[in-house]
């Protein structure tokens, strides 16, 4: 299967979910997760239309960012040691995975004296697996009120992974969660701005996803697969 056909099927995918949900297709997004893929599948990703990279790890996404560089947009979607942010902090324009107190100082110092301002998720952990990083629901807006006070982190909405194997129901109950803490933290006017956006959704679950309000759907093994 070659990428463009990847690219077809996933886009048809997402155009009917949008379309069962009553979304409009733009206010969908699409991040290219190449973590498994080559530096050539990437270059090819992005010569059929994608504008998003996400990549997990550092360093070794290194020679990607470095050879495409600004022609893509740069997503950092894995959980991040807070001794890696200086290497990531200027090479990402999102980062989806601020899931503590501590990453955030980090992040926040290193802005801070690039006078950057850089653009976060806060990651949830809904489904409360060990295995998963992120913040617990109940924590998230003490978190999220500590976060709130850093100049140089722009939160733009939250994060969440479905465990891998689940049913539907369960999915689904656990992405509108998320969407419904996204709501109540603007409720709560607990940023002096309003939090749009919500990234849920990889290859095995981003319909429901889309049909439950995803703004950003991460997809990976889906569009690389041959
Ligand atoms: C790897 C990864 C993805 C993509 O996973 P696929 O199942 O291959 O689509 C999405 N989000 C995160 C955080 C990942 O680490």
């Amino acid at each position: 299967m070659a990428i463009t056909d990847n690219l077809d099927r996933v886009e048809h995918r997402i155009a009917e979910a949008c379309k069962r949900s009553g979304r409009a297709r733009e206010d969908v997004q699409v991040i290219a997760v190449t973590k498994y893929a080559s530096l050539q599948t990437a270059e090819q990703l992005l010569q059929h239309g994608v504008q998003h990279i996400g990549e997990s790890r550092w360093p070794d996404a290194e020679q990607k960012r470095t050879t495409i560089g600004d022609r893509a947009v740069w997503h950092f979607i894995g959980h991040l040691q807070t001794n890696k942010v200086r290497h990531v902090i200027d090479r990402f324009t999102y980062f989806h995975s601020l899931d503590r107190l501590s990453l955030a100082k980090e992040l926040e110092k290193r802005a801070k004296s690039l006078d950057i301002e850089v653009k976060c998720f806060l990651q949830v952990n809904v489904s409360g697996e060990k295995s998963k990083h992120g913040c617990s629901p109940e924590d998230l807006f003490t978190f999220a009120e500590q976060v709130s006070q850093r100049d140089h982190l722009r939160i733009v909405g939250l994060m969440t992974m479905a465990p891998y194997e689940a049913k539907e129901q369960e999915i689904r109950q656990q992405f509108r969660t998320l969407r419904e803490l996204k709501d109540e933290l603007n409720k709560r006017a607990i940023f002096t701005y309003e939090l749009e956006h919500l990234s849920m959704g990889m290859s095995n679950d981003f319909e429901i996803a889309v049909e439950e309000g995803a703004t950003w759907i991460r997809l990976g093994s889906i569009l690389v697969q041959s």
